[in-house]
């Protein structure tokens, strides 16, 4: 069941990308920031929740001042291994493009995560080089796919 959704997208055959596996949850959590030029530039925001990378598209990337938001597409959960991965996926294949990492750390769960996927609404500290502080993930209402991702309003 988990990762289904991205294997089914892929070759592995023919794309360079990380083949889906489970990976154990740890202690420490860690997330990813990936510029992607696919058919349109996009940031992929993903952040570490029980052995996958949950994943959102943000087309304007991440909002780096207090109060910015930004949209933010929810896709398919990615495996672990994906958050090291740089590279270009070829023409045809899903997500054609260079993948290059834009920021990466660890971070931390403020909100409980399973609950807060539910309801819409996350919250957690962000310990990367460009992306520091406090953010929130919340969904926009009657779509399930588009979220908002928010910096908050205070010093870290
Ligand atoms: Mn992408």
């Amino acid at each position: 069941m988990a990762l289904a959704e991205y294997k089914k997208k892929r070759d592995f055959k023919k794309t360079p990308e990380p083949k889906g596996i489970l990976s154990k949850q740890k202690k420490t959590l860690h997330f990813v920031v990936q510029k992607h030029h696919a058919r349109a530039l996009h940031y992929d925001f993903r952040l570490e929740h029980r052995g996958v990378l949950k994943s959102w598209a943000v087309p304007k990337g991440p909002p780096l001042k207090a109060k910015e938001r930004r949209l933010a597409v929810l896709v398919e959960d990615h495996p672990y291994s994906y958050r090291t991965f740089e590279g270009r996926i070829p023409k045809g294949e899903y997500g054609a493009g260079t993948v290059k990492i834009w920021d990466q750390g660890v971070y931390a769960q403020v909100t409980p995560f399973d609950d807060g996927i539910k309801k819409g609404h996350l919250t957690f500290v962000m310990l990367g080089k460009k992306l520091k502080g406090e953010y929130a993930l919340v969904r926009i209402e009657k779509d399930p796919k588009n979220w908002l991702l928010i910096k908050a309003n205070k010093k870290v």
